[in-house]
């Protein structure tokens, strides 16, 4: 383990306020709570001090003072992450770096269809000036408010519109990255077409703040599309929603940019919680998905949507669909799905996974891992929902009416390796979108193959020999 003996925490101080200023480093408990705090309290962290740059220069600054004393950092955006991996855990020597101050939005090109800007620009605020500009920007998730693009890339976040647009790796066209040492690489590249040797700015994207500090980035952005029409569909089973995903896929080809799923007990659990949700449909379904199409004819959505829905009830595939008729109906309905993290907390202790299978095998997925956790946990409420078109799903399990949620939160580890196992089994990943911070580290080496981990290693020990980015973070 790195540590700092060579510097008191005085003099550690004195250098980082000589650096950011001294009201940017903050060391009072009042102050550093919320810094080192995880939301769901999975996860509390300690530091010698939140540290919030100003700039890039500062950042620059900051590594190089990090590196020559060997202090651990801890980059973090929002702390929205669902890993741990923004919190500075058993790193009492850590300096924790906030990146949210850098939130400036440097240009926006509409022609050349980007948007350049800091690391600390929240997600909601890059969508508004992409909107402002007659564009879309579209990641999208439930933490858009609190989220910040430096996260969102040393996530790879997902989201709901994977499907049409990719993940933030694919929105991703250039990055600027402060490295361990201090040194800046300056990759803010807008080129669509480079082929000068190796990706370099993939390293950075997904990382999870363990090989450099992502101080800016260009990013891609859209046509906005002229009409949107959405959905909620009940139906029968997982199956059927697969077979729907796959009619209207042929149907609509890329024009459909959302296709969730959600199971009636997390609507329940919405329905009972949050007192502005309604049930979108009169009679209730065992399974609900989210679809929505985007067009880029005014008023073509609407109609091709209805086309696919009337074609699926005909051949039994849906029991009912709620149409959105306006924008704010729409927008009701993703606030719906949006919710579907938030209220799982409201039912007690949650068990949860992020796993992938490949798209065809989602729905026999769900049939054994819903069977295997009742049968691991007797009276355990499994709530799977998500990103059934990108064959990713938050397999979550809420503990069991009135049970004591320590008692079944103790058995995390041992539920996860029942879902997980499946998941591998089947082709999959024991984490689709949120990575490996601390939470899975230990589960890597079982699932990842030996060479992919070498290298891995391989490129750490390159860029950050002393091990001080994130320590403790996938490796
Ligand atoms: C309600 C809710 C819904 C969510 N839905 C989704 C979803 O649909 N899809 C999805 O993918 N995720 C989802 N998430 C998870 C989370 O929002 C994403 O992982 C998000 O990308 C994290 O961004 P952040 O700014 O909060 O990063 P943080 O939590 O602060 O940090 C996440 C990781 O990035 C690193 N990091 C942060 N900033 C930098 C930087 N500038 N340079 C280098 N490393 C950095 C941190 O060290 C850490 O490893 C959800 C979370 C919540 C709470």
């Amino acid at each position: 383990m790195v540590t700092s003996k060579t510097l008191s925490t005085p003099d550690l101080l004195a250098r980082l306020a000589a650096i950011v200023g001294p009201r940017h480093v903050l060391t009072d408990p009042a102050d550093t709570h919320s810094y080192l705090r995880e939301w769901r309290d999975l996860f509390m962290g300690e530091a010698q001090a939140i540290v919030r740059p100003g700039s890039v220069d500062e950042v620059m600054r900051l590594m190089a003072f990090a590196n020559e004393y060997a202090i651990p950092v801890v980059p973090q955006g929002g702390n929205t992450g669902l890993v741990g991996a923004q919190i500075p855990v058993g790193l009492p020597n850590a300096i924790l770096v906030s990146l949210t101050r850098l939130d400036t939005v440097r240009a926006v090109d509409p022609v050349g269809n980007t948007i350049t800007l800091d690391a600390g620009v929240i997600l909601q605020k890059v969508q508004e000036e992409a909107d402002a500009v007659d564009r879309l920007f579209p990641l999208s998730l439930g933490a858009q408010g609190s989220c910040v693009i430096g996260g969102n890339l040393s996530t790879n976040a997902g989201g709901i519109a994977v499907l049409a647009y990719g993940n933030t790796r694919d929105l991703t066209l250039g990055l600027e990255v402060v490295l361990p040492d201090g040194r800046l690489w300056n990759g803010l590249s807008q080129l669509r077409k480079d082929n000068t040797g190796y990706d370099l700015k993939s390293l950075f994207i997904g990382a999870e703040g363990t090989l450099g500090i992502i101080t800016g980035a260009v990013l891609k952005l859209f046509p906005k599309p002229r009409s949107q029409a959405a959905a909620y569909i009940g139906l029968a089973s997982p199956h059927d929603a697969l077979q729907l995903l796959s009619l209207v896929k042929d149907k609509t080809g890329s024009q459909l940019t959302t296709f969730e799923i959600i199971p009636r007990l997390l609507l329940d659990f919405a329905l009972k919680h949050l007192p502005a949700a309604r049930d979108p449909m009169q009679s209730p379904y065992p399974w609900y998905v989210l679809a929505e199409i985007s067009s880029s004819a005014p008023d073509g959505a609407a109609p091709l949507l209805e086309t696919c829905l009337a074609e699926a009830f005909e051949g039994g595939l849906i029991g009912d669909a709620a149409l959105s008729t306006s924008l704010e109906q729409r927008n009701s309905f993703f606030r719906l799905r949006e919710e579907m993290s938030g209220v799982q907390k409201r039912e007690g202790g949650s068990i949860k996974h992020d796993v992938s299978v490949p798209v065809h095998k989602v729905a026999d997925f769900l049939d054994r891992a819903i069977a295997a956790v009742e049968a691991f946990s007797p009276g355990c409420r499994p709530v799977p929902f998500g990103h059934l078109g990108d064959g990713n799903i938050h397999f979550n399990v809420s503990q069991p009416i009135g049970a004591d949620s320590q008692a079944f939160l103790a058995h995390w580890d041992a539920m996860n390796e029942v879902v997980h196992a499946i998941a591998v089994e089947m082709g999959g990943s024991i984490s689709a979108e949120h990575g490996i911070g601390r939470l899975k580290r230990a589960l890597l080496p079982g699932v990842k193959d030996p060479v992919a981990l070498a290298m891995m290693r391989q490129i750490k020990q390159a860029l950050d020999p002393k091990g001080i980015l994130n320590p403790g973070v996938i490796l």
